[in-house]
C-alpha cells in the first residue's frame, strides 16, 4: 500500500490528478503494475481477477500472445510512414466492411473521441445543418459537440449541463438532449428544430450508464424518424462493436445506421478506433476528390494499432470468443442475482452478452431517471468489498463489469464465492 500511495504522490507531483484519464482517479491502492490473461497485479503485488477489463477494450486478455506477437512482428518491418495506405490498414477496413452491417467505407482514428467528432462533422457536412441530438447519460467522447448531460446530477438532468469547463456556449447549445426510450422526446424535439438537426447519435445499449436496454421498438423508432427527417443516425458502438458480436449491436438489435463509429474491443486495448458507414457520407471526407470534411491524424493507420486489429479480429472470428464470454456472462448476471436474493440485498442485475452490471434497486432501470433510484453507497460498498477479495469490479457507482476470453470458469467460480462473502456481509449489516 506505501509504495502504491508514494508513487501516486509521486504522479500527482507531475501530472494533474496523477493520473491521464479522469475516471482513472479511483483508490491508490489501485495502481497498474501488470497484467496478464484475466488478471492484473497492482503495485503492491496484489493479484485481481478483472471485470473492469480497462472500461471494456480486453475482450480476449491482458497481454494476449497471440495479438503481442503478432504486433512485435508486425514492429520489426512498421511503424508510421504518412504517405499512401499499408496492407494493413487496407484490410483493417476490408474486414470491417465485411462484418459491420453500415461500414461501406472506413476511415481509421485513434479513439472514440475522435471517431464521434468525425461522424458529426460530416453529419452536418452533408445536411448542411448545425444541431445534433443526444441522451441523457451517453458518453461519446470529450469533444464539446457531445459532452453535456452525461453522468448529470438529478436536479439538471434534460437541463443544460456542461460536461467541462470552457467549452463554447454555441457547441453546448446546439447539442439537444433527449431521453433515451422515449420516441416522443425524440420526435418532439425533431419538431421543434425543423430542418435543423444534423444528427442523432445514440449508443444502441448506453453502457456509460451500466447496461440500460433499448425497449422494444426504439432504435427502429429512430432510424424511422431520421429517414423522415432527413437526419444521419450515428450508432457509437465503441462499446458494443466487437463486444456484442463481430457486427457490432447493429447486427443483433437488426437496426442499421448511417454511420458507425468503433473502437475498444476492435484491438484488445490497442489504441486505435474507426468512424464508418454509408459510401455516400463517408465520401464526404476529403480522402476522397469531391469531398468537402477534413479528416486527418498523424498517427491514424499506425501499425500497432492495425497490427493489433487484424491480430484480434482473427482471433474473434476463428474461436469460440463469444460462446465463451456471453456464458460466463449469463453466469455472473444469474449468480449476482441468486446471491443478493439469497441475502436479502435488493439488487438488479442487467447486462447482455459479456456485460454485467448489479444495479442496487430493485426497480426497472429504463432511461436515466431510473438511476436516481440505485443506493449509490450499497453498490461502492459491494465492489469494495469485491477489491477486498482480489477481484477488481471498479468502484464507480454502475460501471459496468466485463467477461473476457482469459476468464475460466473457475475465476467465475471464485468471484461468486466471493460474491456471496460480501453480500451476506452487507445482508447482516
Ligand atoms: N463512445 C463511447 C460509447 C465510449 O464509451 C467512449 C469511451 N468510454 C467513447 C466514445 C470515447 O472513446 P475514447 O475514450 O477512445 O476517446
Amino acid at each position: 500500500m506505501k509504495h502504491a500511495e508514494d508513487l501516486m504522490a509521486r504522479s500527482m507531483r507531475v501530472a494533474p490528478g496523477g493520473v491521464h484519464s479522469n475516471t482513472r482517479r479511483i483508490t491508490p491502492q489501485l495502481m497498474p503494475k501488470s497484467g496478464k490473461g484475466a488478471r492484473v497485479t497492482t503495485q503492491d503485488n496484489k493479484e485481481y481477477i478483472d471485470f473492469h477489463a480497462s472500461f471494456g477494450p480486453i475482450i480476449l486478455g491482458h497481454a494476449y500472445s497471440k495479438v503481442t506477437n503478432f504486433i512485435t512482428e508486425a514492429l520489426q518491418e512498421q511503424d508510421l510512414f504518412g504517405f499512401g495506405a499499408t496492407e494493413y490498414e487496407i484490410r483493417c477496413c476490408e474486414k470491417i466492411v465485411e462484418h459491420v452491417p453500415s461500414a461501406e467505407k472506413v476511415l481509421l482514428t485513434n479513439s472514440g473521441t475522435e471517431s464521434t467528432f468525425h461522424a458529426i462533422r460530416v453529419s452536418r457536412a452533408i445536411t448542411g445543418r448545425k444541431k445534433i441530438i443526444k441522451f441523457q447519460g451517453c458518453y461519446h467522447g470529450w469533444h464539446d459537440y457531445v459532452a453535456r448531460n452525461m453522468l448529470s446530477a438529478k436536479e439538471l438532468i434534460g437541463k443544460r449541463d456542461p460536461g467541462s469547463a470552457g467549452m463554447l456556449d454555441e457547441a453546448v447549445d446546439s447539442t439537444l438532449v433527449c431521453r433515451y426510450n422515449d420516441l416522443d422526446d425524440v420526435e418532439q424535439t425533431i419538431k421543434q428544430n425543423k430542418d435543423e438537426v444534423a444528427a442523432i447519435i445514440v449508443e444502441p445499449i448506453p453502457h456509460n450508464i451500466g447496461c440500460v436496454l433499448p425497449q422494444s421498438g426504439f432504435l427502429e423508432g429512430l432510424r424511422e424518424l431520421t429517414k423522415q427527417h432527413g437526419i444521419v443516425l450515428i450508432f457509437d458502438e465503441v462499446i458494443t462493436g466487437f463486444r456484442h458480436g463481430l457486427g457490432g449491436y447493429q447486427q443483433a438489435c437488426g437496426v442499421t445506421p448511417d454511420l458507425t463509429t468503433l473502437g475498444k474491443a476492435i484491438a484488445n486495448g490497442y489504441p486505435i478506433a474507426a468512424v464508418c458507414g454509408k459510401a455516400e457520407i463517408m465520401d464526404y471526407f476529403t480522402t476522397n476528390p469531391s469531398g468537402n470534411a477534413l479528416f486527418a491524424g498523424t498517427y491514424n493507420g499506425h501499425a500497432v494499432g492495425t497490427a493489433a486489429i487484424l491480430a484480434t479480429l482473427d482471433i474473434l472470428e476463428t474461436e469460440p470468443v463469444y460462446d465463451h464470454i456471453y456464458k460466463l456472462g449469463a453466469t455472473m448476471r444469474s449468480g449476482i442475482q441468486d446471491i443478493a436474493d439469497r441475502n436479502g440485498l435488493p439488487v438488479t442485475v442487467k447486462g447482455f452478452g459479456s456485460v454485467f452490471v448489479p444495479y442496487f434497486t430493485r426497480d426497472t432501470i429504463e432511461n436515466y431517471e431510473d438511476l436516481m433510484k440505485v443506493d449509490v453507497e450499497s453498490d461502492l460498498k459491494f465492489r469494495r468489498g469485491m477489491i477486498e477479495q482480489g477481484v477488481l469490479m471498479i468502484p464507480l457507482p454502475m460501471k459496468r463489469n466485463h467477461t473476457m476470453y482469459a476468464l475460466s470458469q473457475s475465476d467465475v467460480d471464485y468471484t461468486l464465492e466471493a460474491a456471496e462473502k460480501v453480500m451476506k456481509a452487507m445482508g447482516r449489516e
